[in-house]
């Protein structure tokens, strides 16, 4: 790892867990319409862990860091989205065997992470989880010849949007039924934040 991408991942850990802590109120409200209102809490906890620990996890090569990023979310988040961002980070460095530079990299490193929380989560994409997010924003990736960081926007912006109509069959929200349809759901949110905070960090670096 170049010291450029040292910097890089660890402005994506601090950005991320000040985005997610200020969101954090937004996707408590939404867990609380369709599960148990606690993803906000959760999912700060996870990254606040990253953050505190960030010197330390992004040290060695790319797939040392992701696996330790994906841990110290899985040890430090008690909901089911502890393990499954926790086994998205640890696939993107299964997948990469370093920092991705083009967008087949990017892809390919996706594939991985997606491929992950699909294992973890026995789930695919149509049931309303962050699989709504992370499955349609791949598909742009791997699509879209000379993709722009707007295209990787509007893609997890129309995706997350498309999670409202969406009825559940995984996860707690599964328990409403069609009751779950009508809300967006808070794990689809935080991927969107987190892609969000990805297309800033890379934008700058322009
Ligand atoms: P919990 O459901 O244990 O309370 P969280 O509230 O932190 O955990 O996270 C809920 C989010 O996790 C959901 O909104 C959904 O996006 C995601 N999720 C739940 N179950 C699955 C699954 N089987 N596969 C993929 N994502 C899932
Ligand atoms: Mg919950």
């Amino acid at each position: 790892m170049i010291q450029a991408e040292i910097t890089l991942l660890e402005e994506l850990i601090s950005k991320s867990h000040a985005t997610i802590e200020a969101h954090k109120e937004e996707l408590t409200a939404l867990d609380q319409a369709i599960g148990d209102g606690d993803h906000g809490l959760n999912i700060a906890r996870g990254f606040a862990a990253l953050e505190e620990k960030k010197s330390e996890i992004v040290t060695g090569s790319f797939p040392e860091i992701c696996k330790k990023a994906g841990m110290a979310l899985v040890m430090s988040v008690g909901g089911a989205s502890g393990p499954l961002f926790g086994s998205c980070l640890m696939g993107f460095g299964k997948a990469a065997d370093q920092f991705p530079k083009t967008q087949s990299e990017l892809a390919a490193m996706l594939v991985g992470g997606v491929e992950a929380v699909k294992a973890r989560g026995k789930s695919d994409a149509g049931a309303k989880t962050m699989l709504d997010v992370l499955i349609p924003v791949l598909d742009k990736i791997q699509s879209q010849p000379d993709l722009t960081i707007a295209d990787v926007r509007d893609s997890a912006h129309t995706a997350l949007a498309a999670t409202k109509d969406i009825l559940a069959t995984k996860g707690r929200a599964a328990f409403l039924g069609k009751r779950s349809i009508g809300h967006i759901d808070p794990g689809a949110r935080s991927t969107a934040l987190l892609i969000e905070v990805i297309c800033e960090v890379l934008e700058t670096q322009k």
